[in-house]
């Protein structure tokens, strides 16, 4: 059995490995590797690692850092289809949209090249007689990123970018359910030249993110993973004194308009809601057609298109989707379609029972389309996180502005229309921090900002962007005078004003 090991000071860890976790091939339910599940010992060798190298990193000029990014971004590119392969095979995701995933964090790489521009300072001249002041953004020191299973190359790397770039030591803990493509990103970055114990890979579960969260030497934690787990790890990080930024879970609606142009939403729904089994944040398993004759009219439509979706196993170029990433979560889907009809809505397209011939214990679920749900029901407010599309029926505009602004969550929503007003009053309006106007999935570029709004996200700043750089550097502001010899006479018991 292939052993999945923790990547520290530049190599593989080789410590007593008594606690190992299961990683499935999601396309035939069998377990292809296990990995080794880390405690406070392991941490304590990563953090000793990180310690040691990540002053002479910070210290290393900012044009050279983003030297060792530019190489590592080569890397990543000259090996995309190897690391889709590997992403695939243990996430079940297809391989297109594998790529899609590398791809995605491989822009947030390229943004880190920019990072002398990105990390300068300020500076004002004369700010008081003879004073000068200026500010610096320096690295936090040890940074750990704890990340969710459904973008195993993607969120790493808009984490790690960005905190190695601009000064730190940074330490990923993986989701265990996919963890072998952040270790080949950190072998990737070693070969890109980066200093061992700069990018560092330990693996684990509960135990490993308590240690992490306890550890008096880590200055910074970035989560993204599901919502009460992102505010235990905020509430606790803060606690100690960290800085921590922690995204949480999502159910995104997409609004469609009476002018919309169905056939373009029933496509881009397809994609969006489908797309990754529906096991991506920013997929739109929600759509609020505004009116009854736009709800019948796309209702029409999107049977048949969700009847031709092919499911397949993730290596089928010709597979719209492939399978979930694990039998519990599988069940866990199935369960929630259940309990949606239980509740009320109308089982239109039901994807439960999906054998795949060959593949008879691989994790796959059918696309489900429930419609008539409605905004008292379970199923509406908890994420799925499957390949289940919900029609949510409004009757006007105003209650379509509601429905996502009352949500739990608030990390993506889109609207479909021709009409300029309603989608910038819709922007402006609706109490979510990623808006698409025709757009089903607005993921920002990595030159902004990735993050939602209430239970989608705890703390204060984004990803990537400049954002990021804020969030993995602080600020230094140093007031300077070099006097010409002359004392000053002023009153040194005043506050200094400066006036
Ligand atoms: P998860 O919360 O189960 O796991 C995330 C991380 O937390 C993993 O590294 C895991 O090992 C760790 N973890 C799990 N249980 C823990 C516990 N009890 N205590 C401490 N740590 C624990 O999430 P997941 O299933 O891997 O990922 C899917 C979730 O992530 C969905 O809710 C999805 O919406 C969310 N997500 C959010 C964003 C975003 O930017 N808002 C992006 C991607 C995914």
């Amino acid at each position: 059995m292939r052993l999945i090991d923790h990547f520290i000071a530049g190599g593989t860890a080789g410590l007593p490995t008594d606690r190992r976790g299961p990683v499935y091939d999601p396309n035939t339910g069998a377990v292809q590797a296990e990995v080794v599940l880390g405690d406070a010992a392991v941490l304590e060798r990563a953090v000793a690692a990180a310690s040691a190298a990540q002053p002479a990193w910070a210290a290393t000029n900012p044009q050279r850092r983003a030297r060792v990014l530019f190489r590592f971004k080569e890397l990543i590119e000259a090996e995309m289809a190897a690391l889709a392969h590997l992403l695939s095979s243990e996430h079940g995701k297809v391989v297109a949209d594998a790529k899609g995933d590398i791809q995605r964090g491989l822009e947030v790489v390229e943004f880190a090249c920019g990072i002398p521009h990105a990390q300068k300072g300020e500076y004002t001249e004369g700010a008081g007689p003879g004073i000068d002041v200026y500010s610096t953004r320096q690295p936090i020191g040890i940074g750990v990123g704890i990340t969710p299973f459904n973008f195993p190359a993607m969120i790493p790397l808009w984490m790690g970018a960005v905190a190695v770039a601009t000064g730190n030591a940074f330490i990923c803990k993986p989701s265990e359910r996919d963890p072998s493509v952040p270790v080949r990103l950190a072998e990737l970055f070693l070969e890109a030249g980066l200093p061992e114990g700069i990018f560092q890979v330990v693996h684990g579960d509960k135990e490993m993110v308590d240690a992490i969260l306890d550890h008096p030497a880590i200055g910074a934690i970035s989560f993204v993973g599901s919502s009460d787990i992102a505010q235990y790890v905020y509430s606790r990080g803060a606690a100690a004194g960290k800085r921590v930024q922690a995204m949480g879970g999502a159910k995104n609606h997409g609004i469609v308009m009476p002018d919309a142009d169905l056939d373009q939403v029933v496509s881009d729904l397809a994609g969006a809601a489908f797309g990754s089994a529906g096991e991506r944040c920013m997929a739109l398993p929600i759509v609020v057609p505004v009116g009854a004759d736009t709800a019948e009219r796309l209702k029409a439509k999107l049977i048949p298109a969700i009847e031709a979706l092919k499911v397949g196993v993730s290596t089928d170029p010709d597979a719209h989707y492939g399978p979930v990433v694990t039998a519990q979560h599988k069940a866990r889907v199935e369960d929630w379609i259940a309990r949606a009809v239980e509740e009320g809505s109308e089982l239109v397209v039901d994807g439960r029972g999906l054998v795949l011939q060959g593949h008879e214990d691989g994790f796959f679920v059918g696309p489900t389309l429930l419609d008539h749900v409605t905004d008292t029901m379970e199923s509406y407010h908890n994420e799925i996180f499957g390949p289940v599309l919900q029609i949510v029926r409004a009757d006007t505009f105003e209650e379509a502005v509601a429905l996502p602004s009352r949500h739990q969550y608030g990390n993506g929503v889109a609207i479909f229309t021709r009409n300029g007003h309603a989608a910038r009053e819709f922007a402006r309006r609706v109490n979510v921090g990623m808006v698409g106007i025709n757009v089903p999935i607005p993921v920002p570029v990595a030159y902004h900002t990735f993050g939602g709004w209430k239970r989608s996200a705890f703390g204060d700043t984004n990803q990537h962007g400049l954002e990021g750089v804020r969030f993995w550097t602080k600020v230094k502001t140093i007031t300077q005078r070099w006097p010409d010899g002359t004392v000053d006479g002023g009153n040194a018991f005043v506050i200094p004003t400066m006036g």
